[in-house]
C-alpha cells in the first residue's frame, strides 16, 4: 500500500502541499509519476516479440487507466479527496488522443492493454496524427467537422529522439519516433511507437478540416484518414501507409538484430499482426529490406510469410483496399518489382483471376497480398469467419484452409468496467472477490445471485446512479435535458448505413406518431444516438440530420416531450462512451445480418448490464448463445437469407413500403411538412429517395419485427426484478468477451511468444 504517495511526489516536484496545487499541476504531476512508475515495469525478456501494426489506436484518455493498471487509483483518489479535490476533475483535463475512428482502432487499444496485462512482449506501431479524426459539432442540425488538435506540449508522448529514413519516389523524409507507455494491469509495460514527421504544419489547414493535400512534407501526419473521396486524398493515404510500415519495418529489424536474430531466423524473433489492410505494405517492404541484407527473394518471401499474420475486419467490398499500380509508383516505386514478383508467383501457381494480387486493370488488392503472404488469416467473430470461409474469401479458403482461423474480439475490462463503472465493480468484488479482474470467467460466479432480491435491487440502484450521472454530464457539457427516470435506449457507434441508425430513426418517428395519437408509454423513453459520419459520406450525414431534426421536433412538442426524447450526443468518443455505456438499459446492435464483422460496443454494453436488442450478426450471435433467448432481444432476417438476397438481386424496398402502412407512415414522415419546417429539404428528400429506391442495407424487411421487439423490451423493462435478472445474466456471461481471452488465443494459435 502506497500511502500519501502523491503528496510526497508533489512536494518534490513543486515544493508545495497537495492542497495548494491547481488541478492542472496535479494532472501534470500524476502524468509524470505514472510514467515513471510505468517505465520501471519495462522488461526485455522473451526471445520473440510481437508487433501490432495498425493505422489506428483509439486509446482514450490514459491517466485513469494507467493508475488502475498500476494499482494506485483508489489511493490517489482518496488522497485527493482528503484535500477536497476530485479525481474526475483531474482526469477531465487530459485531451483524448484522437488516433482512431471507431471499433478497429479501439480493438487495437484493448489488445495493447491485454498484451501487457498477460505479460507478453508486444508493442504497437502506428502514426501520430496531429489532428486525428475531426471533432464533430452540430450546426443547424448538420454535422460540421473541425480539427481535433489533441496534442499538448506535455502529454503521454515520449520523444525518443530516434529517426528512421523513409524514401518516397521524389524525396526522403525522417520518421520521428514517439512512444506511449502501455502498462498492463499488475504487469509489465510495453510501448506504442507512433511515427511523425517534423515538417508537418498545422498552419496548412485552410478552413475547417480542409488542407492542401498535395504538400506531403507538411500534411503527412496531419489527419487520420484524410477524406479519400478524391484521388489526392487516396494518394495521401498511401503515403501515410508506406511511411508507417517503412519506419516500422526498420524498427522491427533493428530490434530483432539486437535480440540476436541473423534475419534468416526472423520468425523465431518476430511476429507481426497486420490490423486490416492499412499496414499491408509491410510485407513487400520487409522483403525489400531483407533482400538488401543479402537474402534471396524466395527466401525473403518465405521468412516474411512466417512472420506476418493478417486480421480481416470487414466483408464490405468497398472497404477492402485496392490501389492502382500508379499510386505505388508515385509513392514507393521500390516496392513495385517486389509486388509484381509476389503476384507472378501467385499467377504461376493458381489460374484464377479472383486470387491474383494485381488484377487485369492494374489494381493491387491489398487483402489478397496479405492472404498469400501471411501464415494466418483471421476473422473477428464466429459468424464473420464463417462468412469469410464460405462466401467472401472462399477461393482463398480452398487454397489455404490451414491459414484461416477465428479470433472473436474482446474488450479490456480495466477500462470498460473497472474504470468506467467503479460502483458495479465494487458490487461484484463484494460478492465474488477480485479474481474476475484477471480471470474474467469468474464473473459467472454472479449467477448464484440471480434470485437474490437484495442483489438485484443493488444492481438497479447502480444503474440508476449511472443514469443520473450521464444526465448531469450531458446537461453540463452539451446543454441537453435528460430525464434520468426514463428508459435509456442507446445506439452509439460510427454512423454507417449497414449499422442502420436509419432503422432506429424510423422507430423514433413511429413512437412519436404513436404518442401523438394517444398511445402513451408507461415509462418515459430516451433514445440516445452517438455517431460521427465520415466527412464525405453524404447519406450518413443525412441520417444525422434526420435524427437531429427529430430531436428538435420532439423537444419542442410538449405533449410528446414529456414521454419521449431523442438525443444525438455531439462528438461521440471514448470519453463519452465511458459515460454512456454504464447508463444504458437497452443496447442497440441492429446491423444488417452478415455486415457487422464483430462489434465491440455490444460487449461493453453487456458487461455494464445493458440488455441487447439486436440482429443475429457479428458477436451478437455469440452473446445470444451465451445469455440465451430470455436475456436478449433478437429480431430480423438471418445472414444466410440476406446473403441470398444480395446474390439474386431480388430486393425491392418499395414492395415493403407498399405493403406495410405503418412503415409507409414512418418513411413518409421524413419529408412531411413538420420535418421540412425544421430540416433541409435537400437532405431529407435525398434520404427519403435513397430508402424508397435503394435501401441497400435492407432496413424495410426488418422494420416491423424491430418495432415489435423494441416494444417487447420496453414492456419487459416494467418488471424491474425480472429486468435486473436479465442484466445480471448479461454481466455474468460477459467474461468470454475479455480481450485477455482473445489475446491468449492469438498467442496460442498465431504468435507463439514464450515457446
Ligand atoms: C467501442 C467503440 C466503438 C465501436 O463500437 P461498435 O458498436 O462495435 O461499432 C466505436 N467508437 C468508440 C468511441 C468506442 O468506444
Amino acid at each position: 500500500m502506497v500511502i500519501l504517495m502523491l503528496s510526497k511526489y508533489v512536494k518534490k516536484e513543486y515544493g508545495k502541499k497537495l492542497e495548494k496545487c491547481s488541478d492542472k499541476e496535479i494532472y501534470y504531476a500524476l502524468l509524470k509519476m505514472t510514467s515513471e512508475m510505468g517505465a520501471e515495469k519495462e522488461s526485455n525478456n522473451g526471445k520473440k516479440k510481437l508487433y501490432y501494426i495498425s493505422a489506428e489506436f483509439l486509446i482514450g484518455k490514459l491517466l485513469g487507466n494507467n493508475m488502475i493498471n498500476l494499482g494506485i487509483y483508489d489511493e490517489v483518489k482518496q488522497e485527493l479527496q482528503d484535500v477536497g479535490k476530485n479525481i474526475e476533475d483531474i482526469e477531465e483535463i487530459e485531451n483524448e488522443p484522437s488516433l482512431g475512428n471507431g471499433g478497429l482502432g479501439r480493438l487495437a487499444a484493448c489488445f495493447l492493454d491485454s498484451i501487457a496485462t498477460l505479460g507478453l512482449p508486444g508493442d504497437g506501431i502506428g502514426l501520430n496524427y496531429h489532428c486525428g479524426l475531426f471533432h464533430q459539432v452540430f450546426k443547424k442540425r448538420l454535422q460540421r467537422e473541425i480539427p481535433d488538435v489533441w496534442l499538448t506540449k506535455k502529454s503521454c508522448l515520449i520523444d525518443m529522439n530516434k529517426y528512421y529514413t523513409v524514401k518516397f519516389a521524389d524525396f526522403k523524409v525522417k520518421a520521428h519516433m514517439y512512444d506511449i507507455l502501455i502498462t498492463g494491469y499488475n504487469n509489465r509495460t510495453n510501448r506504442l511507437h507512433l511515427f511523425d514527421l517534423d515538417s508537418v504544419k498545422e498552419s496548412l489547414i485552410s478552413k475547417k478540416i480542409d488542407f492542401d493535400k498535395t504538400n506531403i512534407k507538411k500534411n503527412l501526419t496531419l489527419f487520420l484518414y484524410p477524406d479519400d473521396s478524391d484521388d489526392e486524398g487516396r494518394l495521401l493515404r498511401v503515403y501515410q501507409q508506406y511511411f508507417m510500415v517503412s519506419a516500422g519495418a526498420k524498427l522491427i529489424l533493428d530490434e530483432a538484430k539486437e535480440r540476436g536474430s541473423n534475419l534468416r531466423d526472423l520468425a523465431d524473433y518476430v511476429a507481426i499482426q497486420i490490423n486490416d489492410t492499412h499496414p499491408s505494405m509491410v510485407i513487400p517492404e520487409l522483403i525489400r529490406l531483407l533482400m538488401k541484407e543479402g537474402i534471396e527473394f524466395d527466401e525473403a518471401a518465405k521468412i516474411v510469410t512466417e512472420v506476418c499474420a493478417y486480421t480481416n475486419h470487414t466483408i464490405l467490398a468497398e472497404a477492402l483496399e485496392k490501389w492502382p499500380i500508379h499510386f505505388i509508383e508515385r509513392v514507393a516505386p521500390q516496392l513495385l518489382p517486389i509486388i509484381r514478383r509476389l503476384d507472378q508467383l501467385v499467377k504461376e501457381k493458381y489460374d484464377n483471376e479472383e486470387v491474383a494480387i494485381i488484377d487485369a486493370n492494374d489494381t493491387i488488392h491489398m487483402a489478397r497480398m496479405d492472404i498469400h503472404y501471411s501464415h494466418s488469416v483471421n476473422g473477428v467473430a464466429y459468424l464473420h469467419t464463417e462468412i469469410l470461409k464460405n462466401n467472401e474469401l472462399k477461393d482463398f479458403y480452398k487454397l489455404y484452409p490451414e491459414k484461416f482461423n477465428n479470433k472473436t474480439n474482446g474488450i479490456t475490462f480495466r477500462r470498460w468496467l473497472i474504470h468506467c463503472n467503479p460502483e458495479l465493480t465494487r458490487l461484484i468484488t463484494d460478492k465474488i472477490g477480485e479474481g474476475f479482474k484477471s480471470d474474467a470467467d469468474e464473473l459467472e460466479k454472479l449467477l448464484k445471485y440471480v434470485d437474490n432480491e437484495k442483489f438485484l435491487t443493488k444492481l438497479l440502484k447502480i444503474k440508476k446512479r449511472k443514469k443520473v450521472e450521464l444526465a448531469m454530464y450531458l446537461q453540463e457539457k452539451q446543454g441537453v435535458y435528460v430525464n434520468s427516470k426514463s428508459i435509456f435506449d442507446i445506439q452509439s457507434k460510427r454512423l454507417h448505413e449497414y449499422k442502420r441508425q436509419q432503422l432506429n430513426a424510423l422507430y423514433a418517428i413511429h413512437k412519436y406518431l404513436e404518442i401523438k395519437s394517444g398511445n402513451i408509454p408507461k415509462t418515459p423513453i430516451t433514445m440516445f444516438f452517438g455517431a460521427k459520419a465520415a466527412p464525405a459520406y453524404t447519406i450518413a450525414k443525412d441520417i444525422i440530420h434526420l435524427i437531429l431534426c427529430l430531436q428538435k421536433l420532439i423537444e419542442k412538442d410538449e405533449e410528446v416531450g414529456k414521454y419521449f426524447r431523442v438525443i444525438m450526443v455531439e462528438n461521440y468518443n471514448v470519453t463519452l462512451a465511458e459515460k454512456m455505456i454504464p447508463a444504458c438499459d437497452i443496447s442497440e446492435q441492429i446491423s444488417l445480418a452478415s455486415k457487422e464483422a464483430s462489434g465491440t460496443g455490444n460487449m461493453k454494453f453487456m458487461l455494464n448490464g445493458a440488455v441487447t436488442l439486436g440482429t443475429d450478426d457479428g458477436a451478437n450471435v455469440e452473446i445470444h448463445e451465451l445469455v440465451g433467448d430470455e436475456n436478449i432481444y433478437i429480431f430480423g432476417e438471418k445472414s444466410d437469407v440476406v446473403i441470398k438476397r444480395y446474390e439474386d438481386g431480388s430486393y425491392c424496398s418499395k414492395d415493403y413500403y407498399d405493403k406495410d402502412p405503418d412503415l409507409k407512415r414512418a418513411v413518409d414522415f421524413i419529408v412531411s411538412k413538420k420535418m421540412l419546417k425544421i430540416g433541409k429539404k435537400k437532405c431529407l428528400e435525398r434520404l427519403y429517395n435513397e430508402l424508397l429506391t435503394k435501401d441497400w442495407f435492407m432496413t424495410f424487411p426488418d422494420y416491423s419485427e424491430f418495432v415489435a421487439k423494441k416494444e417487447e423490451a420496453y414492456r419487459d423493462y416494467e418488471n424491474r426484478q425480472d429486468w435486473a435478472k436479465k442484466m445480471l445474466v448479461n454481466i455474468a456471461k460477459a467474461g468470454f468477451f475479455s480481450s485477455d481471452r482473445t489475446i491468449k488465443q492469438y498467442n496460442e494459435d498465431i504468435w507463439r511468444l514464450y515457446e
